[in-house]
């Protein structure tokens, strides 16, 4: 319910595209800008650079370390809102706990610490096809031994072994970064995500192409490390299409529009549209034991659990029809089950072949959430 007063007013009015809402999106896109084009030059003039003397004065290795900083404030406020609004619900402040913790420390602390001991960053919370760099040769040579094993079994086993038991959510929803400031600092803004069938369309085009992009390039700089230097032609098609992709989608989509928008367009937006891990996540998923179930006959037919799907699911309409369902793109946040008045929705993992398997596995194999 709205709240009266000036508070209930800019409430309103930021989280559902009001004037200060698209302030706040000019004031991120503004913030953005100066940190990847600070210090840079555009049509001969200088671009001011402020982050990079604050990283000084807090004796910071350079501004990355500052923005760091900035993400985990946000990531850990959102997490305190998080808990005035689902204390009630274990599964979100457990989830909620974990990501302010990956935040804190894997995402924050620990790349820091390793600059300081002169090591290079690495950032454990991140895996290819996400980090795509690290499956670079260049990358790979300069890593310490432990690093390169613990980046090549995370993606290449736990990331697929992990998404088959408990889906994409394990990742999405309790590890990565890009989640997990979505659903903390994101929070007020997740209702704002397209539903339209159109935005279906797009995103399964769009996402499965950037994973399809991530693997040509990481072939194709591995294959130009190996053979490039017999083939000059070769490694300049590599050097290009390992520039585009920094640029387009590491650059303007995952660091900058996945977080400018959040005001105007809801969060998610990398993730949904764009990001290579969700998409390979998401096709694991559907083969996978994680699904959302419904209980028959409970839908009133609200609409909120759609409204609040960060991911522009039609929850509500697998509800009328009683059916549960697996969605490559659900990011098992939880949050339709946690809106709907009626408990009709509950995220599980568990693998019904049929119906008398159902019965005689379902309590070994469920595990179920609310
Ligand atoms: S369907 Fe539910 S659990 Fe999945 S992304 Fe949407 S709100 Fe989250
Ligand atoms: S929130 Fe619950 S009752 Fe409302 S439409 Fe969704 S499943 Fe039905």
């Amino acid at each position: 319910m709205r709240q009266k007063g000036a508070v209930g007013w800019f409430k309103h009015d930021i989280t559902h595209r009001g004037i200060t809402a698209w302030i706040l999106f000019v004031l991120l896109a503004l913030m953005y800008f100066f940190f990847y084009y600070g210090g840079r030059t555009l049509f001969g003039a200088p671009i001011p650079d402020p982050f990079t003397p604050i990283a000084q004065g807090l004796g910071m290795p350079h501004k990355w370390t500052f923005y760091g900083l900035l993400y985990t404030i946000a990531v850990v406020a959102g997490g305190v809102l998080m808990f005035r609004r689902y204390g009630h619900n274990r599964y979100q402040v457990v989830r909620t706990s974990v990501v302010i913790f990956v935040q804190v420390t894997l995402a924050f602390a620990v790349p820091w610490i390793l600059l300081i001991f002169e090591q290079p960053e690495f950032y454990f919370s991140y895996l290819w096809p996400l980090q795509i760099e690290y499956f670079y040769p260049s990358t790979i040579l300069e890593m310490p031994l432990p690093f390169l094993l613990y980046s090549l079994i995370g993606s290449l086993l736990i990331v697929p072994l992990l998404g088959v038991f408990y889906g994409k959510r394990w990742y999405c929803s309790w590890v990565c970064g890009c989640g997990g400031l979505a659903n903390t600092a994101g929070e007020p803004f997740r209702h704002l995500s397209t539903k339209s069938s159109a935005s279906w369309l797009f995103e399964k085009w769009s996402v499965h192409l950037t994973l399809l992009l991530a693997l040509l390039v990481t072939a194709l700089v591995v294959a130009s490390w190996a053979v490039g230097q017999h083939y000059p032609r070769f490694e300049e098609t590599a050097v290009s299409l390992q520039s585009f992709y920094g640029l387009i989608v590491v650059t303007m989509l995952s660091g900058i529009i996945g977080v400018v928008v959040y005001p105007i367009g809801g969060t998610r937006v990398w993730c949904r549209f764009f990001c290579p891990m969700a998409a390979l996540l998401g096709l694991i998923q559907k083969f996978g034991r994680f699904r959302i179930t419904v209980k028959d006959d409970m839908c009133i037919s609200c609409g909120l659990c759609t409204k609040y799907c960060e991911m522009g699911i039609d929850v509500r309409a697998y509800a009328q029809k009683n059916q549960d369902f697996v969605r490559a793109s659900c990011v098992g946040c939880g949050l339709c089950a946690e809106v709907c008045p009626r408990g009709v929705l509950r995220l599980e993992n568990r693998m019904p072949r049929d119906p008398q398997e159902t019965l005689t596995m379902s309590s070994l194999l469920s595990r179920s959430y609310q």
